[in-house]
């Protein structure tokens, strides 16, 4: 009786060629998540059916969590074109949904095989007729019920189906195009990153790596933090570009006032950040900035973070509050991996009183004290590029070497201008 799922596809308000690349994208999206799986495809213009054994079904729900672009899915049951046989299964499947509780329902029927003999809305009635006369606990609401049987009637038997389970919702990647995410290793970003592929954009992850000023663990939780992403990435597998960022560092402790630490780092990694996109393809920087979370935050801050760059920034959680940031961490399990102790190049040193409006123009007047673009030259030329596979430990912490050792170490590397 269980036969599969039916898959319905995000936003397709989208018009023409738009909609016809979003549907080649979620298509191939879906095959790849499923990958492995014994399962066969009935791909169609605005839905997909997937038929498989039901105890298939656990592992194929978790991988269709990670298909950006599925709007929704149902399980679907499957029997002969005989309305009693329809009837007894659409009776336990609303038994199931109900509980026997009182509720309203209606039938919709689609009539796919233009050859069956009655006619869909005839069908939904005497369908629902048979159905109410065996659950007394039903009354019929057309305009507002709370549950809808579908039956579809196709040349290879009935369709019938009940609730929609909510996928992801947005665009398959990698329909938006390609940004780059700064992944710090706390809480915001890994969401912010999570958003944004959920709108399409294919990532790769820049991590600013202060060791060994910074505990090589923070390293750590960065490529653990992309093992996660990964699941919902294209090929399920995402690049993080490590940026040395010891040098401007130090440079900035020691030249810049220390109010101004935090927004002058900033202004480095963005000025960074903005080098790579043109090396990298990409055409965006994501932050997880949240607007007023921390001194840095404030818009003020951010304006004067955003004067060092003529690259768009797009910064998801500007208006999220902090609990439905975790939430979402929570749900894509990157909150534990961002919890661990471990501080990055700005949670350490943080200044006692970080100017809370800072300025453009005062920062270009302690930017003057050094000669930072060299810096910022240098750290681009020496990123190293690294692949994070979906679920992935690459244990760098219990080597005990220095970071850049052991990205070199590993054969996935590759050097940013290669
Ligand atoms: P997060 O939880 O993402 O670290 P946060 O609230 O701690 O955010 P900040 O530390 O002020 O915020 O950083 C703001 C944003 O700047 C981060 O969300 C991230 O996008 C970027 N960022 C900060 N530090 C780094 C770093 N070392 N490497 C890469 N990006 C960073
Ligand atoms: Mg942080």
């Amino acid at each position: 009786m269980f036969e599969g799922l039916l898959l319905r596809f995000g936003d397709l308000t989208l018009k023409g060629k738009n909609q016809k690349y979003f549907v080649r994208a979620v298509n191939a999206l879906i095959r790849e998540k499923l990958e492995g799986l014994d399962l066969r495809f009935d791909f169609q213009h605005d839905r997909a059916y997937v038929f498989f054994e039901p105890q298939l079904l656990s592992e194929v729900v978790k991988r269709l969590h990670y298909v950006t672009g599925l709007y929704s899915y149902s399980k679907i049951s499957k029997c002969e074109k005989d309305i009693d046989q329809i009837k007894d299964i659409s009776l336990q499947l609303i038994e199931e949904e109900t509980g026997k509780l009182p509720t309203t329902f209606k039938v919709e029927t689609k009539r796919a095989d233009k050859h069956f003999p009655i006619e869909s809305t005839d069908f939904s009635r005497q369908l629902a007729g048979k159905i109410l006369r065996e659950a007394p606990f039903l009354k019929v609401d057309v305009h507002d019920p709370a549950m809808t049987l579908h039956i579809e009637l196709r040349i290879d038997g009935a369709y019938i189906y009940m609730n929609q389970i909510k996928g992801l919702g947005g665009f398959p990647v990698p329909m938006g195009g390609k940004a780059l995410v700064l992944l710090s290793g706390g809480i915001d970003s890994p969401v912010a990153a999570f958003l944004a592929m959920k709108k399409g954009l294919q990532i790769e992850c820049v991590h600013f790596e202060s060791t060994p000023l910074t505990p090589i663990e923070s390293a750590q939780k960065v490529l653990d933090l992309a093992a996660k992403l990964a699941r919902y990435a294209l090929h399920s597998q995402i690049k993080v570009l490590f940026v040395p960022f010891t040098a401007l560092h130090e440079e900035i402790i020691s030249n810049v006032p220390e109010a101004y630490n935090i927004t002058i780092m900033r202004r480095m990694m963005i000025r960074i950040a903005t080098g790579l996109l043109k090396k990298r393809d990409a055409d965006a920087i994501i932050t997880g900035d949240s607007i007023g979370q921390v001194a840095s935050q404030t818009i003020e801050s951010l304006s004067a973070i955003q004067s060092s760059t003529n690259a768009l920034i797009l910064r998801p959680l500007a208006t999220y509050d902090k609990l439905d940031i975790i939430q979402i961490a929570r749900q894509i399990e990157t909150f534990e991996i961002s919890n661990r102790p471990f501080s990055d190049c700005c949670s350490i040193y943080v200044p006692k009183n970080p100017a809370i409006r800072p300025t453009d123009r005062h920062s270009h007047k302690y930017e003057f004290g050094f000669d930072f673009q060299t810096k910022v030259d240098q750290a681009i030329k020496d990123t190293i590029v690294f692949t994070v596979k979906q679920d992935e430990v690459t244990d760098i912490v219990s080597k005990g070497f220095i970071l850049r050792e052991v990205l070199h170490e590993n054969t996935q590397d590759e050097k940013i201008d290669s």
